[in-house]
């Protein structure tokens, strides 16, 4: 006897929730678990193949690399064998018994969620997406035991084992070779996959592309080739999709693809995916970087950051280039000019394509950006380097286009009118908002497109970007020159003549005081009273200052355009001559008006008793 220790330890809270979700689910496609558990193990011997070739010593050297699975109908087991890293006993206790991944948690709280609500809201099947596919083997074992031995010459071996309740159980064990072996005792209700066909035709329909032979008991149960060095024209659509699957630990389809070799100026082959969903847009949190980078099949670096701009975080795939030297270190990776010239022209070619999806098959682009549009945005925000053309691939709603219609900065400037002077946008959080405002008035009237800009992220970015092709780029609630103006004609009746007009403007300035920068009459306004006009950028950028500043009630000085044609505006003028003093609360009503139509923050409080005595005006007057 060796007398040796057997620890118990809990799984971390979101584990407990985690397997209690797993093991007791009716989740009917339980397949998943083995896809999970053979790219588990091709991982560890992608990374023991790569700190082999990079000169690091590892025990039994010779050890084959591949994964072996057997099956036993009599003792109810499956078992799966890796000749991979292994792991340390410190390893086994953070990679087993907590969570590793940023994306993890927030997984496990939509599922927990989506449970308590009864809805089938959270798909178990992302599990492997989020950095917890290790868990479904639960689904169909009673119990996981797992033999591991890490590559570093003096490891010892450990087991670990649980039932998946809240413990696990970790002691040393026999000396075993390198590698991790994995023992599922399969439950009453999962017997069929201690059965060799079985387990074959499981492999067949997810793991059919593992880069590592897989023998199940004995057998020899996929093909192995790097898919991205074959020629396109020898490569199926299926073979395609499989390799996604694999790579983007997915079960869903990719939602277009991009194959591409190149002997000059850099020497290249690339496969890249749009995966078919976008999880980061239903609140999960911030992806990972997801393209892998080789030197002729040999794996250098998993999930890159330094191969893709962090705003292509959403593709996944392969990046393959000859002329990197196998033994590169992690940290020259970062630093190196020759990764920075991949990045640039895999970059460049990724958004070449997308350019041509959109010129060929605009509805699909459409669908596209519905998706993914959020990353081309955050590029065309931060990175210079391609801006040019992300700025092409962005797309706005306008007054032109219909609902959901979407139209390019180059169909823009194509249909601008002959003495149009800029190309204009509007800020708003609808569609509806932004058109039942003032600012649309003079572009309605005179028929000139504006772009609806409806998040932050578009005010931001076309407010930095000033300019496309030598057009000006102009916020229809600035205060510009640029902007059309009404036509002018013939003075109404009862309008504000030449003459009172800059004393009433005086008298109006005078009685807002410190609230507005100027009052002026406007050349833009058809219906509407009054407009505040913003002294920097948009509306929406101001509120965002306001609510960063927190001190909302107070908005910052602007311009007050009035349109001397209103109703409104002649009677206050009125009121004014025959020195009633609630020309000034009107005066007060239409400027806070004006701004709660711009979409401004104000406190409502001290307008409630001037908005009474209006009120009491109204109504009393006949
Ligand atoms: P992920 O694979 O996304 O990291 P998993 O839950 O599938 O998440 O696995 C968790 C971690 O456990 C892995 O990152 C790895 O460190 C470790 N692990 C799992 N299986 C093996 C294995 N066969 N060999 C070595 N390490 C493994
Ligand atoms: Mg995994």
């Amino acid at each position: 006897m060796t007398g040796h220790q057997v620890e118990t330890r809990e799984f971390q809270t979101e584990i407990r929730q985690l397997l209690d979700i797993v093991i007791n689910s009716l989740y009917t496609d339980r397949d998943i678990f083995l896809r999970e558990l053979i790219s588990n193990a091709a991982d560890a011997t992608e990374k023991l193949r790569y700190l082999k070739l990079s000169g690091n010593e590892v025990n039994d050297p010779d050890l084959p690399l591949e994964i072996s699975i057997n099956t036993d109908e009599t003792a109810n087991t499956l078992t799966i064998s890796d000749n991979g890293i292994g792991m340390t006993k410190e390893e086994l206790i953070a990679n087993l018994g907590t969570i590793a991944h940023s994306g993890s948690k927030e997984f496990i709280r939509h599922l927990t969620e989506s449970k308590k609500e009864g809805s089938s809201g959270t798909d178990l099947s992302l599990i492997g997406q989020f950095g917890v596919g290790f868990y479904s083997a639960f689904m169909v074992a009673e119990r996981v035991s797992l033999y591991t031995r890490s590559y570093a010459p003096d490891a010892e071996s450990w087991v670990w084992t649980s039932d998946g309740s809240g413990n696990y159980s970790v002691e040393q064990g026999e000396n075993t070779q390198r590698g991790t072996k994995i023992v599922l005792r399969l439950k009453e209700d999962a017997k069929n996959y201690g059965q060799g066909e079985e387990i074959k035709r499981i492999i067949k329909q997810y793991s059919s592309f593992v880069p590592y032979p897989v023998a199940v008991n004995g057998e020899k149960a996929n093909t192995v080739e790097a898919v991205w060095t074959k020629n396109v024209s020898q490569i199926t659509d299926q073979e395609y999709t499989d390799f996604y699957k694999y790579i983007a630990n997915a079960y869903e389809e990719p939602f277009c693809r991009l194959h591409f070799s190149s002997d000059a100026p850099l020497s290249i082959k690339a496969l890249l995916f749009v995966p078919g969903e976008n999880y980061e847009r239903f609140g999960f949190s911030r992806m990972e970087r997801g393209v892998n980078l080789f030197c002729k099949k040999v794996l250098i670096q998993e999930k890159s950051e330094v191969i893709v701009p962090e705003w292509l975080r959403f593709v996944r795939g392969v990046i393959d280039s000859e002329e990197l030297p196998l033994n590169i270190s992690r940290e020259t990776l970062q630093d190196n000019a020759l990764i920075s010239k991949l990045n640039k022209v895999v970059t460049g070619r990724f958004l070449k394509f997308l350019e041509e999806q959109a010129k060929d098959a605009p509805a699909r682009y459409k669908e596209f950006w519905e998706k993914f549009g959020l990353f081309i945005k955050e590029g065309a925000a931060t990175d210079f380097v391609h801006k040019d053309a992300l700025v092409k691939l962005l797309r706005f709603e306008s007054n032109l286009s219909g609902e959901g219609e979407l139209v390019s900065f180059d169909q823009y400037v194509e249909r601008m009118k002959e003495d149009q002077k800029a190309i204009y946008y509007i800020s708003g959080s609808s569609r509806e908002v932004i058109e039942s405002g003032p600012y649309l008035e003079i572009f309605k009237d005179k028929g000139i497109e504006v772009l609806y800009s409806y998040e932050t992220i578009d005010d931001y970015i076309l407010n930095n970007l000033h300019e496309f092709q030598g057009k000006k780029i102009v916020a229809a609630e600035q205060d510009s020159e640029d902007l059309p103006e009404a036509e002018s004609r013939e003075t109404q009746e009862g309008e504000i003549s030449e003459d009172e007009l800059n004393s009433f403007l005086d008298w109006y300035k005078e009685t807002l005081g410190t609230k507005v920068t100027e009052v002026r009459s406007s050349k833009r306004l058809v219906d509407s009273p009054a407009v505040v006009l913003s002294s920097f950028g948009t509306h929406s950028m101001q509120k965002m200052m306001q609510l960063m500043n927190k001190e909302s009630g107070s908005v910052p000085a602007g311009i007050l355009e009035i349109n001397t044609r209103s109703a409104i505006i002649r009677g206050i003028n009125e009121l004014r001559k025959a020195n009633d003093p609630f020309a000034e609360a009107a005066a007060q009503q239409v400027l806070e008006t004006a701004q709660i139509a711009a979409g401004l923050i104000l406190d409502p409080r001290h307008m409630v008793n001037r908005l009474y005595s209006l009120l009491e005006r109204a109504v009393t007057s006949k």
